[in-house]
Parts: structure tokens; C-alpha cells; sequence
């Protein structure tokens, strides 16, 4: 009898709290997608920041290993954060005892404060750049997503190196990358096989290059990721998918916008001459694809003037 009692005492405690109520975030369910065993990804909607989706644009993904969760970003508020962790509890009883944050944007490391009792790590590089970008974002999603953060709040984590990373006998392999932002940690769990891109990988969306320090950078970086042998890729944004397949698609696309950046400047024409140009098929049917190639070409296309007047790399 009494074994009986704590046997089912062991299931409560252990069992996750019940799935059937779904967690909403900004009217909108919010859904986790089991990607292999252990591991899942919670996907973003492919816009831009808006007081449509709240912020909710990111892909966030968490690990349950036996002595707690790893998650791999969380949003863009801690309001965000909040909701991330009432759904991880709808499938695991283990706490969120580790947040790695991939890079320094908003949409990926915001939601970080509601995870206060974890552990939050990043690369030094990317720590860099949310201290020195921290109070510019934080303005930029207030604007854009049209909500008030706690300020406070959005606190910077500590730095992890790259290579082999413990997190009690659960063991990840982390890389120091910078293609898309100047500090990109990818992270690949080999017992899973599950490559974890952050914005090194973006996959039926256009990627997002305002901070890249040049797509040469982005592209060579790709190719070392292909080496991997990885059985499925997580991007930053989009669907999850083979890892030649999100690869081969934003290294398609940055191929083909420094082709046509540098196509132009060669000519000797200004950035509105850039603009006009017609996406090609295979690029063009991309969420945000008109919208990021302005953006691209606002932010890049004075690197390849000056590389044609001073012949620096763009
Ligand atoms: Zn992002």
C-alpha cells in the first residue's frame, strides 16, 4: 500500500503538467514540434518584428536531458519567456536549468528573464554586442512590437567558450561563428544529431543581413557547417529541415545578393539601381524577401561602392 502511494507520488512528480490546455501567446497558440528524441522547436512567424505577432518571429528550441532542460533562445520578451516556459512544462517536469542564446538579437535572447534561476550563457563575442547594443534594442522592439519591456529585465548572460560544453553529463559541441552578426554560436548535440543554427540559417525566409561583417564571412562559415555530419538543422527562422537544406538555401541567397551588389557597384550606379531589381524565382517566393533586400542593400550596398573606391573586401 504504501509502496503503492509513492510509486504514484514518483509519477506526479515527474509527470508533466497535463497538454490538453494550450499556451497562448498574443492570441495565438504557441506550439512546441518535437524534431528528434528529446528535443524540440518552438518556430516563429516568418515577419518582422510587429504588434501583429508580439515579437514572436524567432525559432527557440529546447533539449530535455535528465538533470534539466537546455533551451536554445527565448524571444523577444520575458513576457514571451513566460509562456516559452508554461509550454516546456507541458512536457517535462525538469526545470530550464540552461539558456544558450545563439547571437545579440532581440528576438533570441529578450525572453531570458524568465528563466532567472537558469543558468544563461553565450559566446564573449556575442556578449560584446548585447552590451553594446542592448539599450538601441530594447528601444527598436518597444517601437516596433508597440509593448513595454521591463528594462531591467533584459539582463546579459555569462560567456561560454567554444568547443566541448558539459552541462552536468549532457555534452554539446559549441562553435564560435560571427557570418551573421559578428557573434554566432551554432551548437550541435551529437547524440541527437540535431544542428542548432541560430541566424547562421535562415530557411523559407530571407535572411536578415544588417549586422553580417561581410556574406563572404557567412558563406565560407556555411561551408564549414556543411562538414558536420548533423541529421536535421534547426535555422533561426523558418522550419526545421536537412542541414544541405537550409545551408544550400541561405548560402544560395547571399551568393546571389553579393553577386548582384557587387554587379552594380561595379557599374558604377547608385543603390536605387540596386533596388530595381527583380528577385530571381528561386529567392523571390521567400517570406520578407522584398522587404530584407531593402534592408540589405540600405545597409551593405555602401560597403561595395567603397570596395570598388579603396578595394577593400565588402
Ligand atoms: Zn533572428
Amino acid at each position: 500500500m504504501k509502496a503503492c502511494f509513492l510509486a504514484a507520488l514518483s509519477t506526479l512528480l515527474i509527470t508533466p503538467l497535463a497538454a490538453s490546455e494550450s499556451v497562448m501567446f498574443c492570441e495565438r497558440p504557441l506550439m512546441a514540434q518535437q524534431v528528434a528524441e528529446n528535443t524540440w522547436m518552438v518556430e516563429g512567424l516568418k515577419e518582422e518584428l510587429s504588434s501583429n505577432n508580439c515579437g514572436h518571429i524567432g525559432n527557440q528550441a529546447f533539449i530535455v536531458t535528465p538533470n534539466g532542460v537546455i533551451l536554445i533562445d527565448s524571444g523577444s520578451s520575458p513576457a514571451f519567456g513566460e509562456a516559452l516556459k508554461t509550454l516546456i512544462a507541458q512536457y517535462t517536469s525538469q526545470p530550464v536549468r540552461w539558456v544558450l542564446n545563439t547571437h545579440h538579437h532581440p528576438d533570441h535572447f529578450f525572453g531570458n528573464a524568465a528563466f532567472g534561476e537558469a543558468q544563461h550563457l553565450t559566446l564573449a563575442s556575442t556578449r560584446a554586442l548585447m552590451s553594446r547594443d542592448r539599450e538601441a534594442l530594447i528601444d527598436n522592439v518597444e517601437r516596433l512590437t508597440g509593448r513595454t519591456l521591463e528594462r531591467s529585465h533584459i539582463a546579459l548572460p555569462d560567456v561560454v567558450e567554444a568547443g566541448e560544453l558539459m552541462l552536468e553529463s549532457y555534452p554539446l559541441t559549441l562553435f564560435a561563428l560571427g557570418g551573421h552578426s559578428g557573434g554566432d554560436l551554432v551548437i550541435m548535440d551529437d547524440s541527437t544529431g540535431v544542428l542548432f543554427l541560430g541566424d547562421m540559417g535562415f530557411y523559407q525566409r530571407a535572411a536578415a543581413t544588417a549586422h553580417t561583417p561581410g556574406l563572404h564571412q557567412w558563406q565560407e562559415e556555411l561551408n564549414e557547417l556543411r562538414t558536420l555530419d548533423a541529421k536535421i538543422a534547426i535555422p533561426g527562422h523558418g522550419p526545421s529541415a536537412h542541414p544541405d537544406t537550409i545551408i544550400d538555401q541561405t548560402a544560395g541567397y547571399l551568393a546571389w545578393l553579393d553577386q548582384h551588389l557587387s554587379a552594380v557597384a561595379s557599374e558604377g550606379l547608385g543603390a536605387n539601381h540596386a533596388l530595381a531589381v527583380e528577385i530571381p524565382g528561386a529567392f523571390s517566393a521567400l517570406a520578407l524577401a522584398e522587404y530584407e533586400l531593402t534592408r540589405s542593400i540600405m545597409q551593405l550596398y555602401p560597403r561595395y561602392e567603397a570596395r570598388l573606391l579603396w578595394d577593400t573586401p565588402p
